[in-house]
């Protein structure tokens, strides 16, 4: 018998699970540990409320979570209430899938001003993560700089443009959906510092700007390259680059006849945050060309974009744990194909770094699974979960189940809003608390 820990239960948790059972059939056992008592990472708590559908692969995880061999070891933070040494001493294999939480820093002057936050902290609030909950966004000014020219920052575009009817059915959290019904925000800026052919944002989520009750998206058709240079770029991108183009209006004929304006601001590179008081009231910017490599280069011209509120959505960086390797300038584990060293692995964000979609983790799931097996062989037999289950008991660990956990789910699907598949829990000792439901 092999037995494995994998730490965090998000996508590249459960792939990995998934195809530790693939290879060792019964002759496997997997724990899944999360600090948080709820699974499935940023499924639950990055991927956007209205996307349902994307959300909707944790029903795949669900299946590898209820088979005899997984189990789910919640609100146990590694690091924290037991560390990587232990766990290797009870475990054939430990393997990394932290992810990665941490909002990578702009570098720019003025960053800690008041109302100017990094996307996972801003959409950890709109989805209910109990880390952010509390963040308390003031949506009563009339501008947003959200910064990036990822998906990322399209989901915080478009949730901050949404009325409360375009809500229906997704699961954004009940402080969030208030306060955005409340918001003044008419002014959407979406700042890179590249052009249109340089942006990793996808057609779909572009194409829906289109279709916003409230919001009109724009581009100057100056920032759009040549029509026939499109034939360089992949079909996706292709795609992608053919919904700005039909965003594109001069400024000065631009009418829009809803209250959210969604401007793109291409070739433009944030230099500081400008605060009166502690408080965000500009974005600096200084205009950039490409130069041969493609790469932003200042052009020396400067503005300011007046704002109220800042949102950095320019990427993220993995956790590090005492003892781990760290390659501090990607933000994720030191690691080769995976391994760290035999017997601790990683794979996921905490591997790759924050890119590639959901999807792209099964492969890095599978990969490491690989790893695993050249190392053990047909070794394995440490003590695996009765070990834990002793260092639990031991440390008084209130360990939740994926049992605790479908009650969670039941109680949050109990609360919901009409028409919404729940209402989140945002506070830990709640989730826990829900779990006694009858
Ligand atoms: C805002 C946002 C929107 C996205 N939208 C999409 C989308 O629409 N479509 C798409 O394909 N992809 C999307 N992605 C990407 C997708 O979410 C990631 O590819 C995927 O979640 C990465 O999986 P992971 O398992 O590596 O990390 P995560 O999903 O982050 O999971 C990590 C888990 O580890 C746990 N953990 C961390 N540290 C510890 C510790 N010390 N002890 C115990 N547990 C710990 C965390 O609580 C978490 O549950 C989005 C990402 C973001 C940030």
């Amino acid at each position: 018998m092999r037995h494995i820990a994998i730490i965090g239960s998000g996508p590249a948790g459960y792939y990995t699970a998934e195809a530790a059972q693939k290879h060792w059939g019964d002759d496997v056992k997997v724990d899944i540990f999360d600090m948080l008592p709820v699974p499935y990472g940023l499924i639950r708590t990055g991927v956007a409320p209205d996307h349902q559908s994307i959300k909707a692969v944790s029903r795949r995880y669900e299946q590898t979570a209820l088979s005899d061999n997984v189990r789910f070891v919640g609100n146990v933070a590694v690091g924290e209430d037991v560390s990587i040494a232990e766990l290797q001493s009870l475990y054939d294999a430990v393997v990394l899938a932290t992810g990665a939480p941490n909002d990578k820093p702009a570098g720019i002057p003025g960053e800690g001003a008041e109302n100017v936050f990094g996307s996972a902290s801003f959409v950890g609030w709109y989805n209910g993560h109990p880390q952010f909950a509390k963040l308390a966004p003031d949506l009563s000014v009339g501008t947003a700089v959200v910064i990036g020219n990822g998906n990322v920052a399209l989901d915080v575009a478009r949730i901050l443009a949404k009325t409360t009817a375009e809500f229906t059915g997704s699961d954004i959290v009940g402080h969030a959906l208030h306060a955005l019904e409340a918001s003044h925000i008419d002014h959407v800026v979406i700042l890179g510092r590249r052009g249109p052919h340089q942006i990793a944002m996808t057609p779909k989520e572009l194409g829906e700007l289109a279709h916003l009750s409230r919001g009109c998206p724009r581009v100057d058709p100056a920032d759009l390259p040549p029509r026939e240079d499109d034939a360089l770029l992949e079909p996706g991108q292709r795609k992608s680059v053919d919904h700005l183009r039909s965003f594109a209006v001069i400024p000065e004929d631009f009418r829009c006849d809803k209250p959210v304006e969604i401007e793109f601001d291409f070739f433009a590179s944030p230099l500081r945050i400008v605060e009166q008081d502690g408080r965000v009231r500009a974005v600096e910017v200084e205009r950039t060309r490409l130069d041969e490599q493609g790469r932003a280069v200042g052009t020396g011209e400067t503005y300011q974009i007046p704002c109220g509120l800042v949102v950095t959505c320019i990427g993220y960086k993995t956790s590090p744990i005492a003892g781990v390797p760290f390659e501090e300038a990607a933000g994720r584990f030191a690691n080769h194909e995976g391994r760290i060293v035999p017997g601790l692995y990683c794979v996921g964000w905490a591997r790759r770094g924050p890119s590639g979609t959901i999807g792209t983790n099964r492969p890095d799931g599978f990969g490491v699974i690989e790893r695993i097996a050249e190392d053990i062989g047909s070794g394995g037999g440490k003590q695996g979960r009765p070990g834990f289950d002793a260092l639990a008991q031991a440390r008084k660990l209130d360990v939740v189940t994926f049992r605790d956990w479908k009650k969670i789910e039941e109680a949050e699907a109990g609360r919901a809003r009409e028409g919404a598949p729940r209402e989140k829990f945002t506070d830990v000792a709640e989730m826990i608390a829900a779990r006694e439901t009858p």
